[in-house]
């Protein structure tokens, strides 16, 4: 399909599985993203089945893959080895509910590639996760406040889930942003917990800390904001941040979900050589399967070690999930995968600027190789905050994203996200996707 565009009525059979799907699913989706994410309007595209970089939709159109699974499927879909070890798992059992050898290795692999990891420990998901971490730093410290940053994303449980991405009418002052919950149903006294700031100003982020004095059990941050379209952190911000930390007594935790490794074996941490006290893993980890982690100093694991801070969880580091971890990460840990991703990505971005910059169409592509996105800003300048995002031109990013997907390249269709590279793209998917980017450009 590639280098053809999409046809009208193509995905008739997506539309016909969305209409009868809302008989049954609240709204049709199973998640409140799928319907942002995966578009596009008004119907998501179901998809069937996928190998390698390319997944194919229930119509049989092929789409090379930069959604995949928002990262989680790092290796590529189908990936061989991690079939076969998962297919040997599901002839000898897939859980036993009780401590498995899997578990340790895994736990010892994460130690040795992330540079706070002195204790793990294994969750389902990234929200349940960052729940895990946020609950670990209160119960070490005593303190219930913590700090995060508007518009970085932390799951969607009630605990953080607190100005995601508010409108301008509802986010209050610029350096001292109202505390907005989520959704409907996210208690105030929760909220109430939340101070929210607004990133990469040295100057705001100080007020807010003394502003709130002994209070801040954590500050939380994305350190490459996946989802503020890969705003990057200003240099030196990561850095100021360690250092109020410390100086302050407050645990920093580094939300690595989308960016642990993925940006390289040591994740954000070891790419800006910043050490956060606990960080947040999921996506990559598990190469598609669901799985996440929390792993940071040894001190503030310790009362949940010891068992005074409570942390549980049925499906914990299943035997089929922490394989699926295990050999995904044995293939992260060599360099040359996570240097491929790298590589891959980077030569999308530059097809990108250069396509832009051919037509003159003003726009800024940001982020890492390994995860980047096109935000159209009128002054083409990089975000650096939510704030910025608000100024920029999301309908013709979904121009583009609908023109690329016509093209048979599929990203994510919400323009504050990203695009995701997997290891498995090859020369010629690489080929295809930038002969995909050029022609999206010249019907923008
Ligand atoms: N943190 C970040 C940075 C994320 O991007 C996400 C998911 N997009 C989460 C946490 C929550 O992860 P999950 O969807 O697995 O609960």
């Amino acid at each position: 399909m590639n280098g053809r565009i999409q046809p009208p009525g193509a995905t008739d059979s997506s539309r016909r599985w969305f209409e009868r799907a809302q008989t049954s699913l609240a709204g049709g989706i199973s998640s409140s993203a799928r319907m942002t994410s995966t578009g596009p309007n008004p119907y998501p595209l179901y998809m069937a089945d996928g190998s390698g970089a390319r997944i194919r939709d229930v119509d049989g159109n092929e789409y090379l893959d930069y959604l995949v699974s928002y990262g989680s499927a790092v290796l590529g879909h189908a990936n061989p080895q991690l079939t076969d070890a998962l297919t040997a798992v599901l002839h000898t059992g897939t859980m036993f509910g009780t401590c498995n050898t899997v578990e340790v290795e895994l736990a010892e692999l994460i130690q040795a590639m992330v540079p706070c990891a002195e204790l793990v420990r294994f969750a389902n998901s990234g929200s349940e996760a960052v729940q895990g971490a946020v609950r670990a730093a209160r119960g070490y410290t005593g303190r219930s406040k913590v700090l995060k940053f508007e518009g970085h994303y932390h799951g969607w449980s009630d605990t953080l889930a607190v100005s995601n991405r508010p409108d301008a009418a509802e986010a209050g002052p610029y350096a001292a942003p109202h505390a907005v919950p989520h959704s409907p149903g996210i208690p105030a006294g929760v909220v109430g917990d939340v101070v929210v700031c607004p990133w990469n100003d040295p100057a705001a982020l100080r007020a807010v800390l003394d502003a709130h004095r002994g209070e801040f059990a954590a500050v939380i941050c994305e350190p490459i904001v996946a989802n503020n379209a890969c705003t990057m952190p200003a240099p030196g911000y990561l850095s100021l941040l360690r250092e109020e930390c410390t100086a302050r007594g407050i645990i920093l935790v580094f939300d690595e979900v989308c960016t642990g490794f993925r940006t390289g074996p040591g994740g954000a941490q070891a790419l800006f050589g910043v050490v956060p006290d606990l960080a947040v893993f999921a996506k990559a980890l598990g190469g598609g399967l669901p799985i996440a982690a929390f792993a940071g100093r040894r001190d503030v694991m310790e009362p949940l070690a010891a068992g005074r801070v409570k942390h549980g969880g049925t499906y914990n580091a299943s035997p089929l999930c922490a394989t699926a971890a295990l050999v995904t990460l044995r293939h992260l840990n060599q360099p040359a995968v996570t240097k491929h991703i790298e590589e891959s990505g980077l030569r999308i971005m530059e097809a990108v600027q250069r396509a832009a910059h051919d037509r003159r169409i003003p726009c800024v592509v940001q982020g890492v190789g390994a995860m980047f996105q096109t935000v159209f800003t009128a002054d083409g300048m990089p975000s650096r905050q939510y704030r910025d995002l608000l100024r920029a031109d999301q309908a013709r990013h979904g121009a583009f994203r609908h023109a690329l997907l016509g093209r048979g390249v599929h990203v994510n269709a919400f323009g504050m996200a990203c695009w995701f590279v997997s290891a498995a793209v090859t020369e010629d998917d690489l080929d295809a996707t930038c002969e995909a980017v050029e022609g999206a450009f010249s019907t923008l």
